[in-house]
């Protein structure tokens, strides 16, 4: 868009200096008087006076000759001496201008300065459309692009929600108002931090808040700038950004959307890989440039941490890591809060009902759904937003494909909340495995309805077969307690399935766990693990046997499933309780989820 947008500009430029030269040549000689017309012009005495402009050379020039009538004409002479001699031989008075010497000022500079403001005016369109929007001070800097905001009144309390993302950043908020404190004992204080999360989550609004917090210069850029253009426009970027950034420190420099450069090298050919590779490098070498406590901080968002160059992520670099999760319920409601306070809501308006519906919206959408209501509540002509405007424009907000999967309904809300339990509940109670961190109802957007989560396993050199029996059993979990309390399961366990089928797997192939199958590798090299059709390929053991690793495999599964339930039917009242704070909460910690069990014990 951009690039054909500046083709067309330049054609038009083009355009008019060709226009301006075809005028300026047409203009000089207007006639076609010659010299043989002077000498027959001279002979009949027609002519009265005539004047000589000799060009730089002084040889050839033009000639205007004054008629007797009162007309006159300009042309051109290859030889001024010779007209000279003939007009004075004639008798005609003949004026003979000086040699010029300063004519290529007109006949160079003036077009050249015409062209340049032309360009110049162009180029200033072209940085207007595309800086506009956005609001607050801010000035373009043509060469990197980025914008600065002087002094952002965003702070901490326009960022609803996101608590412990906030307590994260309040040191970085202290180091950027008092860098000295830090320096003084020796603190380092991270160059890079990479914000992590959904579209919409609230990054920028973070990293806004953060320069608002601190008062200092904020400045932004899409990574999606720097490698719009040629190859090299974009590592000039990077330090002309940085350049900016020194000259204005202590400073924010956010960078959007990061993983447009930072991907990982290496994984492609072609030009617009070279020119991305050369700017990520130039991104390295500015980031590993500046000192520790220079008073920069580089705040990157990406929402794919797992395509992006390890490199970027080494110490010094982007080395800390803060994800951004789309908000609970609560957090839902109080992102509402904040943007409905230049709104007027009716009595109907119930927030809190809005946000429990909510599950899945982004801080964004919320925003979004507000400002539609606003927009219907004025095209009614009232000044206050009712329930019916909200209920209208959520059919709006949520109708993209993408967001509609969002949309929970409450019995599917009810079963993700069941699922999860089952999966936090054996995690809990089994020896080898846990404990929860935490446990989400929040729709991932990638399929999920939920997720568990452990705390990071530790880096443990065998695998017993006990733990990956329980691993088998966490898995089957969601299912079994969906099965518990709906008597009847759902699609949404096939991911849990088929981790606890490949453990179970690996368990008979590769570990000689299974005492019927033996001590035997069944695995091909590549570490996949056999299923019927790979197994007639290689054809390394026969049917027979293959029939019976799947007999085993089965008969572990099944094990599982069995110690599972009954597991989980000892915990029923945790089961419902867990699903309950759930239900309640969207989000819950380790601390609450661990309170269910200690109230249990107590009685
Ligand atoms: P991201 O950078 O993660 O894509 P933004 O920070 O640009 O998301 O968020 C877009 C808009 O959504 C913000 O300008 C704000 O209006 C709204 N928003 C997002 N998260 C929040 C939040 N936690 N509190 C208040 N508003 C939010
Ligand atoms: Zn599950």
């Amino acid at each position: 868009m951009k690039k054909q947008g500046f083709g067309i500009y330049f054609v038009v430029i083009l355009l008019l200096l060709g226009l301006a030269i075809a005028v300026s040549l047409q203009g000089k000689y207007p006639s076609s008087y010659t010299i043989s017309d002077l000498a027959q012009s001279l002979e009949i005495g027609e002519i009265k006076e005539m004047a000589i402009y000799p060009d730089e050379q002084g040889v050839t020039g033009s000639v205007v000759v004054g008629f007797t009538t009162g007309g006159r004409t300009e042309f051109f002479v290859t030889n001024v001496q010779e007209a000279e001699t003939m007009a004075r031989e004639a008798g005609v008075e003949v004026y003979v201008n000086s040699i010029p010497q300063e004519n290529w000022f007109l006949t160079y500079v003036v077009p050249g300065l015409v062209v340049l403001v032309i360009c110049v005016f162009f180029f200033v369109m072209l940085n207007n459309a595309q800086g506009g929007g956005g609001g607050g001070k801010m000035a373009n800097f043509g060469k990197s692009r980025a914008q600065l905001v002087a002094d952002s009144k965003i702070t901490f309390k326009d960022v609803a929600g996101l608590q412990e993302e906030k307590e994260d950043l309040e040191e970085i908020v202290e180091f950027l108002k008092e860098p000295g404190k830090f320096t003084k004992v020796g603190a380092r204080i991270p160059k890079g931090i990479l914000l992590e999360g959904h579209p919409g989550t609230g990054k920028t609004l973070l990293a806004k808040a953060i320069a608002g917090e601190a008062k200092v210069p904020f400045f932004s850029i899409s990574g999606s700038d720097f490698v719009e253009m040629f190859v090299g426009v974009g590592a000039s970027r990077v330090r002309d950004l940085f350049t900016e950034a020194k000259k204005n420190s202590p400073c924010i420099v956010f960078i959007d959307e990061i993983d447009a450069v930072a991907r990982k090298r290496g994984t492609g050919m072609g030009g617009g890989h070279d020119e991305r590779e050369q700017t990520l490098n130039q991104l390295l070498v500015e980031m590993d440039g500046f000192g520790v406590n220079e008073g920069i901080i580089v705040l990157a968002a990406t929402n794919r941490v797992d395509i992006l160059d390890p490199a970027i992520l080494r110490p010094g670099r982007f080395d800390r890591k803060i994800a951004v999760s789309p908000p609970d319920v609560g957090g839902r409601e109080d992102i509402l809060k904040v943007h409905a306070k230049n709104k007027p809501l009716a009595e109907d308006v119930d927030l809190k009902q809005i946000a429990q519906k909510t599950a899945g919206f982004t801080g964004a959408d919320l925003e979004n759904l507000l400002n539609e209501s606003a927009i219907k509540a004025a095209r009614s002509g009232r000044e206050y937003i009712v329930d019916e405007d909200i209920k209208k424009s959520f059919i709006k907000v949520g109708i993209g494909a993408e967001k509609k999967s969002r949309l929970v309904s409450e019995k599917e809300k009810k079963i993700t909340a069941y699922h999860e339990a089952g999966h936090a509940i054996l995690f809990h109670v089994l020896p080898d495995v846990g404990p929860v961190y935490m446990v989400s109802i929040i729709p991932t957007g990638v399929g999920a309805g939920g997720y568990t989560m452990p705390l990071p396993e530790k880096d443990e050199m065998y695998l017993t077969k006990s733990k990956m029996m329980q691993d088998i059993m966490v898995s089957l979990g969601g299912r079994i307690a969906e099965e518990i309390i709906f008597d009847d399961v759902t699609t949404g366990a096939s991911s849990d399935i088929k981790r606890a089928t490949n453990t179970a797997r690996r368990m008979v192939t590769r570990y000689g766990m299974s005492e019927k199958i033996g001590a035997i590798n069944y695995e091909t090299d590549d570490g996949e693990v056999f299923i019927g059709r790979d197994l007639a390929q290689t054809k390394n053991f026969s049917e027979v046997k293959s029939g019976e690793i799947d007999a085993e495999v089965k008969r572990i599964i099944d094990e599982c499933y069995a110690k599972a339930k009954e597991t989980i039917l000892q915990y029923e009242k945790e089961l419902h309780a867990c699903a309950e704070l759930l239900l309640e909460k969207e989000r819950i910690t380790k601390e609450e989820f661990e309170g269910l069990f200690e109230t249990d014990a107590e009685e």
